[in-house]
């Protein structure tokens, strides 16, 4: 295998100069950490305050991480990265938005995406969160439910609120069946992923027979996700479905930490990153010794990671666009990845988040967050671009 993940020419052809000079000066900003805390604090706030900002982010943090306003507006992206064989996960952005009639309204848009993509020929999955179609309280209800002393939930408001989610994740799903789309369900934040876990596992069972459908999401940098990955797996087998399983380290760490800390309670989160890397690792290990009953998704930025699974991909003789091996990463970053692993024909794509400005912001602050460290993978973006305008002045 000959992948090089350094080569900024094949990563970065889709874009013209005058856009990678608009992603250099994007991330130039992001590298003043000051520049970001006050960014991200002030952002939401004069949003609500109707100052127009609006066109500003739109030029500038919107253009590099977002598909669109609208799912019709993400075409012109979406048709651009499919010469270069790179393929999208759509992702209807809306986030922390409480109540019936929105969560109604998501499942309706859910549907809308999984309808368009099945009209375009490199959109094979779309992406939810269940904060969109549940409330954030009863997750987090049962969440604790099984540790309720009797062992079972009897809140008949609840358990009546929790049959309108699972309806809705089921229409979703059934939709997505019908279509041939994939569903990727989101991780969340441990005190309310148990419910997350145990729904998805109810609709791989019915929808994930002869071929994965469905796919749960694991975050490596929780101790505790290796084993819960081998129980899925022995699960799966026992029921005769296919497990599909999106592999992410995770977003929510410090988030994770200060509540653990604060409320009393071990940490879920690994003690350190390497550990964190070598769970990752595992799964990916986990998932492509078991090929035929697990259907993966590596989606991450890490380099390391991503050739480790493309290598032992070769070793165990799949190829490359094998149906239960696909790569993914977040539109804006990481195109080395992507884009040198679509040229040696792996199935990989970008995650591709698409809603009005106002919706997508918490979105936004969380990629200058993450961006604005200069140490780890996503602090390679600016040499890379950097590298890529030099190579094309100085030829
Ligand atoms: C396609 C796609 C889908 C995603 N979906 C989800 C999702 O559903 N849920 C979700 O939570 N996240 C999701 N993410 C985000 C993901 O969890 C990571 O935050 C992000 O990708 C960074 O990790 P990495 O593997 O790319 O690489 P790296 O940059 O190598 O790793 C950074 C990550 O390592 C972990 N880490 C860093 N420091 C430490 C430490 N001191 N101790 C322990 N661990 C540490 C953290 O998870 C951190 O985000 C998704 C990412 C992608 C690309």
């Amino acid at each position: 295998m000959n992948i090089s993940f350094e080569n900024t020419e094949t990563a970065f052809a889709y874009k013209a100069d005058k856009e990678l000079k608009g992603a250099r000066f994007l991330f130039q900003t992001m590298g003043f950490p000051l520049f970001v805390q006050l960014g991200t604090r002030l952002t939401p706030f004069l949003m609500k305050t109707g100052l127009p900002i609006d066109g500003l982010i739109r030029k500038t943090i919107f253009k590099q991480f977002v598909g669109g306003e609208t799912l019709t507006e993400t075409a012109g992206v979406v048709s651009t990265l499919g010469k270069y064989d790179v393929q999208v996960i759509l992702d209807y952005g809306v986030e922390g938005k409480e109540g019936e009639e929105n969560f109604d309204m998501a499942t309706e848009e859910f549907i809308r995406v999984i309808n368009y993509a099945a009209t375009q020929s490199n959109i094979p999955f779309m992406s939810i969160k269940v904060t969109g179609i549940a409330s954030n309280t009863l997750l987090e209800t049962l969440n604790d439910a099984p540790r309720l002393r009797s062992g079972i939930h009897d809140n008949e408001l609840e358990i009546a609120e929790w049959d309108r989610v699972r309806d809705r994740m089921y229409v979703i799903c059934e939709a997505a069946a019908e279509k041939n789309i994939g569903v990727l369900i989101d991780a969340e934040e441990s005190w309310m992923q148990d419910p997350v876990d145990r729904l998805t596992m109810e609709m791989m069972e019915i929808f994930n027979k002869e071929k994965a459908v469905v796919y749960n999401t694991i975050q490596l940098y929780r101790h505790d996700r290796l084993h819960f990955l081998d129980i899925s797996l022995q699960i799966a087998k026992q029921q005769g479905f296919i497990l599909g399983m999106k592999l992410v380290r995770g977003a929510y760490m410090e988030k994770e930490r200060e509540r653990a800390y604060e409320k009393g309670y071990p940490s879920p989160i690994q003690i350190d990153k390497a550990a964190s890397d070598r769970d990752y690792n595992a799964a990916i290990a986990f998932c492509i010794k078991h090929s035929d009953a697990i259907a993966c998704i590596v989606a991450s930025h890490n380099e390391e990671s991503c050739l480790l699974a493309a290598q032992m991909m070769d070793v165990k003789g799949l190829a490359h666009n094998h149906p239960h091996v696909h790569f993914s990463q977040l539109y804006g970053m990481s195109d080395n990845i992507s884009f040198n692993l679509a040229k040696e024909g792996f199935s990989v794509s970008k995650y591709l988040p698409f809603g009005p400005i106002r919706d997508v912001i918490p979105y936004l602050m969380r990629r200058a967050q993450e961006n604005s460290s200069v140490s780890g993978q996503t602090g390679r973006e600016l040499s890379l671009i950097k590298k890529e305008l030099d190579r094309r002045h100085h030829r």
